[in-house]
């Protein structure tokens, strides 16, 4: 309680950009390219990420994590890539959960081999499957729990410590769960990303993403993103600093929402089975509850064989068949014809 409480303060107050001149009650919207410099160690331009939205917003993200540092993006696979691409490089191994975001699984299997990094997706979400996957080379090792779509359950303590053993850093892709729901960073994750398309940003507006941890790993992504620049613009990180006000009472609602939704299916008759971490039937159910303060808004299910998922999605009156998610109103779609269309059977 104390805790929300404490991140509804973070979601209103944090990183914003003081209006000194006005006295304005919300954020004024630096959109200036080109700032005169104070000295000439501080060098603002929007891709260098340091214009007073960029830097302020990031502020208020971090402190959501529980983190000391962070960056905005100009979309949650902008700062998936670039954390990959910072800490991997020719001759590099990456282990990664075997269920993922479809975009980032073709980010591996796409891109990684032509530039010379290895990669192995474990078998399964146990720490033995994670172990037996290190390589001596291993840097990284990325992790997305709940996992996009079928709402997996990693245990990030567990993921944590093998790792800080052999000395690897850990990534999660914490979009799923949002920082209401989930602080990685409190479990010994290093690095947290969010597409702030999702939660953060909460009204289906605007892309965006997020990357956070302590200041040197920080320090380090921001060299490689001023050179591949997949920086926001200044206008979009205001409106992502606006909606983030909402984050908390919007991720709340979503949670009792889901978890209503959740039960309601599990005991329909057409439905086969539902994926819900929320759901005490849930494979994960148990180690859910040790990282998780709420489920999430976001669950997966399938209908029983004899059914149509297409007739059935097309037939829906209030939910739209569409991608994206996390936004105010309710959204449906088909992984295997949408986000994850590009892996195998
Ligand atoms: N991570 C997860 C879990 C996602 O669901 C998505 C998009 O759906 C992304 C990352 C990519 O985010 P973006 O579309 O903002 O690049």
């Amino acid at each position: 309680m104390k805790n929300q409480r404490r991140k509804k303060t973070i979601c209103t107050h944090v990183g914003e950009v003081e209006d000194k001149r006005f006295k304005g009650a919300v954020s004024p919207i630096y959109m200036s390219t080109s700032y005169q410099f104070e000295n000439v160690d501080v060098k603002r331009y929007p891709r260098y990420f340091n214009t007073p939205n960029q830097e302020y917003l990031s502020k208020k993200i971090a402190a959501l994590e529980n983190a000391e540092a962070g960056m905005i993006f100009g979309s949650g696979m902008a700062a998936i890539t670039t954390t990959f691409l910072t800490f991997l490089v020719k001759g590099d191994h990456i282990v990664l959960q075997n269920t993922l975001y479809g975009g980032t699984t073709n980010l591996i299997n796409q891109e990684f081999e032509k530039r010379g990094i290895e990669f192995t997706f474990t078998n399964g979400l146990n720490i033995s499957d994670f172990e037996s996957a290190i390589q001596p080379n291993t840097k990284l090792i990325h992790i997305e729990t709940p996992s996009n779509p079928l709402m997996t359950i990693t245990d990030m303590s567990a993921v944590a410590n093998l790792a800080k053993s052999k000395g690897i850093i850990t990534t999660i892709d914490n979009t799923f769960a949002s920082p209401v729901n989930q602080n990685p960073i409190d479990f010994g994750i290093d690095i947290v990303i969010h597409s702030a398309t999702k939660y953060l940003g909460g009204h289906s507006d605007l892309l965006a993403g997020a990357v956070v941890g302590n200041q040197e790993h920080i320090d380090s992504i921001w060299q490689t993103a001023i050179n591949y620049g997949g920086s926001l613009s200044d206008f979009m990180v205001w409106m992502l600093e606006r909606s983030i006000k909402t984050l908390v009472v919007r991720v709340k609602e979503q949670n009792k929402n889901a978890l209503r939704l959740a039960k309601f299916l599990e005991k329909h008759e057409d439905v086969k089975t539902v994926y819900y971490p929320g759901l005490k039937s849930h494979t994960d159910y148990e180690l859910a509850k040790t990282q998780m303060k709420g489920f999430g808004g976001m669950m997966s299910f399938e209908l029983n064989d004899d059914l149509d998922s297409k007739i059935f999605l097309n037939s829906l009156k209030l939910i739209k068949p569409s991608m994206s998610l996390a936004g105010v109103e309710s959204t449906m779609l088909l992984p295997t014809l949408t986000s994850h269309a590009l892996l195998s059977k």
